[in-house]
């Protein structure tokens, strides 16, 4: 496509007496609206995809390769004038939208205020205002520390050391179908292979992987107190509850599928962990910050982990992590043990305050449930249609459909691969995920609207029939 014709609303509207809008400017005020005005990817996006070629790192994956320019609410706008519904949030970065208005302003504040010291060498108070929200949010009403860091990975490596620090093991236990980071101590922890791993070894040692549960997947029908019995033995058995540090879990998983425990799994593995003092961390990094309609995923059966890690959904897309858990195993680190040049920067912690600012006015946690049953009610409505679909799955904002053969379980990931693309095509933002890549995640913003939603979901269910 050779044109490029632009609509009325890519005009910028400048009021009188204010600064002239920028046409890049993003947030809420961004029309609400899915918009094609060339084919998706557009000539702009092309000739910026062959530049990028030139100058980025093959290794560097592409979902879409759109360029974007702007982005709010729940929208994408990208260089040639196409505005996408976004299903991804980034994956799971801006629940509380792009460019969100308390995000901006904080940031905003803080960049002229200063940049960075390095919390290690002069504090400052952003940082502590961060952990003392943490330590109010996260399960449990136990006397909390926290530490900031800048990424996930870095995170889950920080709660492994603090365990290992504090419980004089070294043994770390994950789940099939875990997911952790790209670092070498999470490479390890991570189940799957390719892209996560191959050629990347040797990984880091003492890392055991034991079974989780994943009621779509169990050869027969196994309550949540049977699957952790599963995993429990091999650990008593395999790694020795002794010597094991602690057991580290995504409540929910994502990469690995949006798979959803039986109820009563995590429970059970919190009863164990506790009565061999081994240290429950929940990795939270995608699950956190409403997206299953709770604070937390943890908080659905009242469990409390000793650790959560978190990253994601914290700052509104500035990056940040964070390790937050048990005032006594976390000052059980000697003094300069934990840390980073930025870990914590204050920009971040800044746009971090924004973001749960955002989160607890506009009540993002009950937003997330009323968009998981608008999701939910639409994915099941596909599902009738197409026994493509084997299985509905998720909680609040975090939903998803695994796609299967005609058998009705073999993964199916080409069939995913290839809905995906036609949503793609026609301006909506989708993810794949999964060990066998055959499941369609959704991650909207929470600050979607039901109207842009329910187009989204028009276009979804399109892209079922038009791959049947
Ligand atoms: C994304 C993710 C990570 C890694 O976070 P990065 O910021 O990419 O390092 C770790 N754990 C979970 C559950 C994640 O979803």
């Amino acid at each position: 496509m050779g044109t490029v014709t632009f609509t009325s609303t890519d005009t910028p509207v400048t009021a009188p007496g204010t600064a002239p809008a920028s046409s890049t400017a993003g947030g809420p005020g961004l029309p609400q609206e899915r918009r094609l005005v060339t084919a998706i990817p557009g000539p702009r996006s092309q000739e910026r995809f062959e530049r990028r070629g030139r100058h980025v790192a093959a290794g560097v994956g592409t979902t879409l390769p759109v360029f974007v320019e702007s982005a709010g609410g729940g929208v994408l706008v990208d260089v040639d004038g196409n505005s996408l519904i976004d299903l991804g949030s980034g994956i799971a970065v801006v629940g509380v939208g792009n460019a969100a208005p308390h995000v901006v302003d904080r940031v905003v504040e803080q960049v002229r205020a200063f940049t960075h010291t390095c919390f290690m060498v002069t504090p400052y108070d952003v940082y502590v205002d961060v952990c003392e929200q943490l330590g109010e949010l996260t399960p449990g009403d136990h006397d909390k520390r926290s530490a900031l860091f800048n990424s996930g990975a870095e995170a889950v490596e920080n709660a492994v050391k603090v365990a290992r620090s504090y419980t004089g093991r070294s043994a770390v236990a994950v789940v099939d179908h875990a997911y952790h980071g790209r670092t070498n101590l999470t490479m390890a922890m991570t189940a799957k292979s390719m892209p996560y791993k191959h050629g990347f070894g040797p990984f880091a040692n003492e890392v055991y992987r034991v079974p989780t549960s994943y009621p779509f997947r169990e050869p027969t029908a196994i309550s949540g107190e049977q699957a952790a019995d599963r995993a429990i033995d091999v650990l008593e058995k395999q790694v020795g509850a002794t010597d094991l540090a602690c057991l580290v879990i995504e409540p929910i998983l994502g990469e690995g599928g949006f798979v959803v425990p039986a109820d009563g799994f995590l429970p059970r593995l919190r009863e164990w962990t506790a009565a061999h003092g081994v240290v429950l961390v929940a990795d939270e990094i995608q699950t956190g910050f409403c997206r299953t309609g709770d604070w937390f995923a943890c908080d659905h059966e009242g469990v409390v982990p000793d650790l959560i890690t978190t990253a994601k959904g914290i700052a509104g897309g500035l990056p940040l992590s964070a390790v937050t858990g048990r005032a006594e195993i976390m000052d059980s680190v000697h003094n300069g043990g934990l840390g980073g040049t930025y870990g914590g920067n204050p920009v971040a912690c800044a746009a971090a305050l924004g973001a749960i600012a955002t989160m607890r006015e506009d009540n993002l946690c009950g937003r997330a449930r009323e968009i998981g049953e608008l999701v939910g009610g639409r994915l099941r409505g596909i599902a009738e249609r197409h026994p493509c679909i084997g299985d509905v799955r998720g909680r609040g904002a975090m939903m998803a459909v695994e796609v299967v053969d005609e058998d009705g379980r073999s993964p199916h990931p080409v069939r995913a691969a290839a809905v995906s693309a036609y949503c793609h095509s026609q301006g909506v933002v989708t993810l794949t995920c999964g060990t066998y890549g055959n499941v369609l995640r959704f991650l909207p913003p929470l600050v979607i609207s039901d109207a842009l939603l329910g187009e989204g979901f028009d276009v979804v269910a399109e892209a079922f029939d038009a791959t049947a």
